[in-house]
């Protein structure tokens, strides 16, 4: 609670005259309001001092300025921007987690609303102008607009609304023969996915609300936000597809729905978790009519690809993809085997999950539950003398150890790494406890990736990026200053993104001689990183900005993921 009043704050630490104060005073006796609106009315006080005196009279923080651009737009979707324009409020995250901007210190009502609305345990609040809270809604508002609001738009026209009122009418009857609303509505979830070239839609319940995710080119978007009545119905129609446990609610379950949508058959992996709120539900969209890749269709440059294309028809070694979850790593592996699948060549994989079913390869499933690990699996195919063996990942040492062993003794090997460059694969390897020897004697290339958002055909345009926007970017401003860029400036045919679909930018880091050296000296990863880059490699980084030289993809893109 304010220790002290208004008034006197604004007397002593604001240099207002006494005289204003005794005066705002005697207006309040006669007309109410609070003394602070009157000064500014009386044009005796800006909005800014008084939102000054409030935060100190309050302990609040005053913000003079709000972090527009970074906000996060996910609320745009639940709460009317009506709403917050009338309580002139706005969430935005922080670091450590939401804070909301008020324009009155008095709105507790108005802000544990919001908190439950967007289903936050705890929220800071902030003093922030009119103007300021204003800018930060229309602008929040208008970010969502370009982006999730298409496929919102296309996701309701009016049928996800008919259904799910049906929805809402039924599941108050208990009514279990009902549900042939339920089953349409995941059924319209689905093929709006499969339109929209959703990888995966997420469902998440939270306290009040139920939300509908796509993820598309990596990217999660807002679909729809279903009332939350609907959530236990919705969640079971899909665990029967599922052939899943409808009663297990508590422990997490997975499986898989094969669907045939349009003529295409699509493999979905589902998987639930318990959260407070209800199950989480993630399915994982694998369309199989166009999984595999030729290798010249990931988005490697004509050098790279010739290199990797002879690397991959070694006899032994051992050829590492690394980068973070979802950067492409598997289809650049299934590309490479693709490539060298031969009725001669015996090929056998072990992997977690076997993504995609390739004819004539053996793929095993690691199994935890009866102990058929990386390392088990990979155990057991060295005994079936495989000419190839693709171990999906090298989560730990023992499984290095064997990946090692497999290639010293004439066997090519692809794996995976989760590091986030090609050099610190190496250090991976021997902070797991690999001798330097062993890698250098077994390793021959490294490939990192990510994934970039490629800039959709029709609506391509070209721009010069000014010096002040690549300083913003983080971009040395000569390296791009005066050259063209491009970028999508939003259509029908890319949902208003200015992206359709994703490729690769590669680096690949060549075993040398040199490199060797230098591994078998340090395993400091930036050392090596070093070497190769003297030795010719191109970076991630510089890989992406070639791409968006070329009208690729965007600068943004690249700085986002690399
Ligand atoms: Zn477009």
């Amino acid at each position: 609670m304010p220790h002290r009043l208004i008034g006197e704050i604004l007397v002593q630490d604001l240099g207002i005259s006494r005289e204003f104060i005794t005066e705002a005073l005697e207006y309040q006796k006669e007309r109410g309001g609070r003394v602070g609106e009157i000064l500014i009315r009386q044009a005796r006080l800006s909005e800014v001092n008084l939102l000054k005196a409030l935060s100190k009279q309050f302990g609040l923080t005053f913000c003079s300025t709000l972090p527009v651009e970074e906000i996060n737009t996910d609320f745009t979707r639940i709460i009317p921007i009506q709403y917050l324009k009338r309580y002139r409020m706005v969430p935005f995250e922080t670091g450590d987690g939401m804070t909301v901007a008020i324009n009155d210190p008095l709105l507790f009502q108005g802000v544990d609303d919001l908190r439950i609305i967007l289903d936050q345990d705890d929220v800071k609040t902030v003093l922030a102008t009119h103007a300021a809270i204003l800018s930060a809604i229309n602008t929040a508002y208008d970010q969502s607009q370009d982006t999730a609001q298409q496929f919102v738009e296309e996701m309701h026209n009016g049928e996800s609304d008919r259904i799910i009122s049906e929805i809402e009418q039924t599941v108050d009857l208990l009514d279990d023969t009902s549900d042939a609303p339920v089953i349409r509505l995941v059924n319209l979830i689905l093929s709006q996915a499969i339109k929209s070239r959703a990888s995966d839609i997420h469902i998440e319940p939270y306290q009040n609300v139920l939300k509908i995710r796509f993820r598309i080119d990596g990217i999660l978007y807002n679909i729809l936000t279903p009332p939350k009545r609907i959530q236990p119905a919705l969640i079971s129609r899909i665990k029967v597809m599922a052939k899943m446990n409808i009663a297990e609610k508590r422990l997490p379950q997975d499986s898989r729905i094969l669907v045939k949508i349009a003529d295409r058959n699509i493999d979905i992996r589902v998987s639930t978790i318990p959260t407070q709120f209800g199950e989480r539900v993630v399915l994982r969209l694998l369309d199989k009519s166009n999984i595999l890749l030729n290798l010249s269709d990931l988005g490697m440059s004509e050098a790279n690809l010739s290199v990797l294309d002879k690397l991959i028809r070694s006899s032994y070694g051992i050829i590492l993809v690394t980068g973070p979850t979802g950067s492409g790593k598997t289809t650049t592996l299934y590309a490479a085997l693709s490539a060298i699948n031969h009725p001669d060549i015996n090929i056998i994989t072990i992997e977690d999950p076997i993504e995609y079913q390739i004819e004539g390869i053996g793929q095993i499933q690691v199994n935890p539950k009866i102990n058929l690990t990386f390392a088990n699996g990979l155990r057991s195919i060295v005994r079936q003398d495989p000419d190839v063996i693709l171990v999906g990942e090298i989560r730990d040492l023992e499984t290095a150890e064997i990946a090692i062993q497999s290639s010293l003794t004439g066997h090519l090997v692809f794996s995976t790494l989760h590091t986030n460059d090609a050099a610190s694969a190496v250090t991976r390897l021997i902070d797991m406890g690999i001798e330097p020897f062993l890698v250098t004697s077994s390793v021959i290339t490294v490939i990192a990736q990510r994934l970039v958002r490629v800039i959709c055909p029709d609506c391509k345009e070209e721009y010069s990026p000014d010096k002040s926007l690549l300083e913003e970017m983080g971009i040395d401003p000569d390296m791009l200053f005066g050259r063209t860029l491009f970028r999508g400036r939003g259509c029908d045919s890319c949902f208003h993104t200015g992206y359709k679909g994703r490729t690769g930018v590669f680096e690949l880091m060549l075993i040398t001689d040199e490199i060797k050296n230098v591994i078998l000296k340090t395993s400091d990863a930036n050392r090596i990183k070093q070497e190769a880059i003297r030795s010719g490699m191109i970076t991630l980084r510089q890989a992406g900005i070639q791409k968006a030289l070329m009208g690729v993809t965007t600068i943004e893109e690249v700085l986002r993921v690399t």
